[in-house]
C-alpha cells in the first residue's frame, strides 16, 4: 500500500512573511486531518524558519535542489548534509527548470540523487518530456533515458527511499494538465521499468504526477492506479488551493 504524497514546490516565490503564514496555515488545517503525506519545499533561505514552524507537525520539509558535492569550494551551493541539519526529509532533483535553465544533465542529476541518499534524504526525481518530444512520439524514450541515467548509477535498491515525479514539461505552469490516460500510461511505464529490476521495490515506489495539478483535477489524478500523489507548483502557493489538493488524496 503506497501512501499518497503531495509535495509543494514553492520555487523562487514569496517572501519570508508569506512562507511563514503559509506554513502556519497548512499546519493548522492539515495536521491530524489529512490522509496524504504532505511536504513543502520552500526556497533554501526560508528552510530554517520552516523547520522551526514544522517542529512537531506531520508536514515534512523538502528542498528544491542540492549540490552533488559533499562540501568545499562550491560558491553558492548547498550540501545534502546542510539540508539534513534543517530536518529536510525530501529534496527535488532533476526538475525540468534545473535541466533547462541551469544545464543540469542526466549525469549531474544522478550524482545529486546519490548525494541525497548518502545524507538520508529522499530524492524526488523529476522526469518528463517536452512538448516537441511528445509530438514526435518520443515520450517513452525520453522518460526511459532519464530514469535509466539514475537507475544504472545508483541501482534499484536506492529507489526504495526515492520518489519519482513524472512532470511533462508542457504541463508545468501552463494550465494544461496531462489527461488521466496520458499520465497513467507513463506512470505504468516507469513502474514497469523499475519492476524489470525488482518487482517488490517497483510496487512500493511512489510515482507522483506534476503539471498544473489543482483542486479540480487532483482527486481523479490521484485515483489512477499508478499515480501516488502530486508535485504541485503554482497551486501550492496559496493555502486554500494546496489544502484542497492535499484533501483530495484518499
Ligand atoms: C512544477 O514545477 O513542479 C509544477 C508541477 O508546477 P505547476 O504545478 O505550476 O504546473
Amino acid at each position: 500500500m503506497r501512501t499518497t504524497l503531495v509535495a509543494g514546490n514553492w520555487k523562487m516565490n514569496g517572501s519570508r512573511e508569506m512562507c511563514n503564514e503559509l506554513i502556519n496555515e497548512l499546519v493548522h488545517t492539515l495536521d491530524g486531518k489529512c490522509k496524504a503525506e504532505v511536504a513543502v519545499c520552500p526556497p533554501y533561505i526560508y528552510l530554517a524558519d520552516a523547520a522551526r514552524a514544522l517542529k512537531g507537525s506531520e508536514i515534512r520539509l523538502g528542498a528544491q535542489s542540492l549540490c552533488a558535492e559533499e562540501s568545499g569550494a562550491f560558491t553558492g551551493e548547498i550540501a545534502a548534509s546542510m539540508l539534513q541539519d534543517f530536518d529536510c526529509s525530501y529534496v527535488i532533483v532533476g526538475h525540468s527548470e534545473r535541466r533547462l535553465l541551469y544545464g543540469e544533465d542526466d549525469t549531474l542529476v544522478a550524482r545529486k540523487f546519490m548525494a541525497a541518499l548518502k545524507s538520508e534524504l529522499s530524492p524526488i526525481l523529476c522526469i518528463g518530456e517536452s512538448l516537441e518530444e511528445r509530438e514526435k512520439g518520443l515520450t517513452e524514450q525520453v522518460v526511459e533515458r532519464q530514469l535509466r541515467a539514475v537507475l544504472d548509477v545508483v541501482g534499484i535498491e536506492s529507489f526504495s527511499r526515492a520518489v519519482v515525479a513524472y512532470e511533462p514539461v508542457w504541463a508545468i505552469g501552463t494550465g494544461r494538465t496531462a489527461t488521466l490516460d496520458q499520465a497513467q500510461v507513463v506512470h505504468a511505464q516507469v513502474r514497469g521499468m523499475l519492476a524489470e529490476e525488482d518487482v517488490t521495490i517497483a510496487d512500493s515506489v511512489r510515482i507522483i504526477y506534476g503539471g498544473s495539478v489543482k483542486g479540480a483535477n487532483a482527486a481523479e489524478l490521484f485515483a489512477m492506479h499508478d499515480i501516488d500523489g502530486g508535485l504541485i507548483g503554482g497551486a501550492s502557493l496559496k493555502a486554500g488551493s494546496f489544502i484542497e489538493i492535499c484533501m483530495a488524496a484518499g
